[in-house]
């Protein structure tokens, strides 16, 4: 048994509280692994981290000996309450108990300065947390542990199963890698299925072919396209929130010369970009 599953063990005994399945608490337990996931990180002494759920603290102990502070949102008060007598007497580390979904985690980032992401997510949220943290400038990365699948879906290619919304929107801002793949057994709980060390760095400059000029059509395009992934790209299109005429949709599509009998699952990111941009050029002159 490891150290890290007696802690847990013992933290169940001394407070008769299980790991609660709804709120994603498989533990990590592999001592192992929390080094490994700072030195993904690329940690340094100036850096100002957000955690999303602390859990019992076992990755939060890591991250507090390598960054200038960690921020740690935490939505479980019997957890918190752990987190507040293990680090009691550490100056680093500020705790918020909240939930993760609901808070300002754009207000947040700004106002404490937090310029990178490090957190074992839940699993049940990773989608939701992705999309919100997603496209915000001033964090340079997010090294996420989730789900293998929803890994799969991040680095995914157009025309494969995996590819989807969340694809095309972490596409445009980071550039994903999968760096490490972990087996149930790492965990306490064990899940289900295997995990994945994701590192997803914001691409340093804005290459033309990821400038967006309208970011909410973007994301209606992109959310229409796969919503009804098996229509033509006309349709698609037309079936989404977008408010478009269908000649103003057939001359953007020949602007910037995508087939309309296309599926959205088949166009790249920079696709994309080009079809919203033409869309939104045509809306806005006509
Ligand atoms: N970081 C710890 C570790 O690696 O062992 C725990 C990770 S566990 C997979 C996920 C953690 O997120 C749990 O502590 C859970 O209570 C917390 N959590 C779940 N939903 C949350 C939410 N909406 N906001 C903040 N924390 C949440």
């Amino acid at each position: 048994m490891s150290s890290l599953t007696e802690e847990i063990l013992n933290f169940i005994h001394r407070t008769g509280r299980s790991p609660n399945r709804k709120l994603g608490q498989n533990f990590l337990i592999d001592a192992n692994i929390p080094p490994k996931i700072s030195d993904v990180a690329n940690l340094s002494s100036s850096d100002i981290i957000l955690e999303i759920g602390p859990g019992l603290g076992f990755l939060t102990q890591e991250l507090l000996g390598k960054a200038k502070q960690v921020i740690g949102i935490e939505i479980d008060s019997h957890l918190c309450s752990e987190l507040e007598r293990r680090f009691s007497t550490v100056q680093n580390l500020t705790l918020i108990h909240g939930d993760a979904l609901k808070l300002d985690l754009h207000g947040l980032i700004q106002s404490c300065g937090i310029n990178k992401v490090v957190a074992n997510l839940p699993y049940n949220i990773s989608g939701p947390i992705l999309w919100r943290l997603l496209g915000y400038s001033p964090l340079q990365s997010l090294v996420l542990m989730v789900q293998e699948e929803v890994a799969a879906r991040l680095s995914a290619s157009p025309r494969s199963k995996a590819y989807g919304s969340l694809t095309v929107w972490s596409g445009l801002h980071t550039e994903c890698q999968i760096e490490l793949t972990l087996k149930p057994q790492q965990f306490f709980p064990a899940p289900k299925v295997n995990s994945s060390l994701v590192s997803l760095r914001t691409r340093s400059e804005m290459q033309p072919q990821f400038c967006v000029s309208d970011i909410s059509l973007f994301r209606k395009v992109v959310k229409g396209c796969f919503h009804t992934r098996r229509k033509m790209l006309r349709n698609s299109v037309k079936a989404s929130n977008v408010q478009i005429d269908m000649e103003i949709l057939d001359l953007a599509l020949k602007e910037v010369s995508i087939d309309s009998n296309r599926r959205g699952e088949t166009l790249s990111i920079s696709e994309f970009v080009a079809l919203t941009n033409a869309i939104h050029q045509q809306l806005y002159a006509t």
